[in-house]
């Protein structure tokens, strides 16, 4: 049996928000609250009266905003992936540290200091920058992370993971360059 494949839904603002089955995607359609933007070239949806496109990428007619529960928690496969594998203090890729080094999550400001653990406040540091900047505040370790922490799109963490078709992958790359953007 073939795997159905997921549809992918733009906001009105044509900014990617997730993947849903495919049938949920026709009941979006069908109450004309998105409109099909790409199909599938040759698979059709069958139901017992008609047969429809196979809707790849379909736009909401109204814009939403997406709500603070359905954001990512912090985990360090993907700070290390937002990050590019790199340390942002001393910008060395995890390949180019020594035997005993890792990568580890960092607390720009530090929890003991009344840092929080979230996107804005964590990025990737190998363990010797980690122990070097310690419990200090940046100013004080004169130690500041090369890019400014941000929070991943939920759609970025979809990309690092699963993969998509094709016809989805235009929508979805301009947007993940701007999330994974380097601020300094
Ligand atoms: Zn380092």
């Amino acid at each position: 049996m073939m795997l159905m494949q997921q549809t992918l839904i733009l906001n009105a603002s044509t900014e990617p928000l997730t993947f849903v089955p495919v049938k949920r995607a026709l009941v979006l359609l069908l109450k004309e609250k998105a409109e099909i933007v790409e199909t599938h070239v040759s698979k059709r949806i069958r139901t017992e009266k008609k047969e429809f496109p196979y809707p790849l990428v379909i736009r909401l007619v109204h814009y939403v905003e997406i709500p603070r529960r359905f954001r990512a928690l912090v985990s360090n496969a993907v700070l290390f992936a937002r990050d590019h594998h790199t340390c942002q203090y001393c910008g060395r890729h995890k390949h180019d540290l020594k035997k005993k080094e890792r990568l580890t999550r960092e607390h720009v400001k530090p929890i003991s200091r009344g840092g929080v653990d979230t996107w804005e406040n964590v990025t990737t540091a190998c363990s010797t920058c980690n122990h070097k900047k310690s419990d200090k505040l940046p100013y004080e370790a004169r130690m500041y992370p090369k890019t400014t922490p941000f929070e991943p799109r939920y759609i970025a963490l979809v990309l690092l993971s699963e993969s998509i078709d094709e016809k989805q992958r235009p929508y979805i790359e301009p947007f993940v360059k701007t999330a994974f953007r380097t601020c300094r």
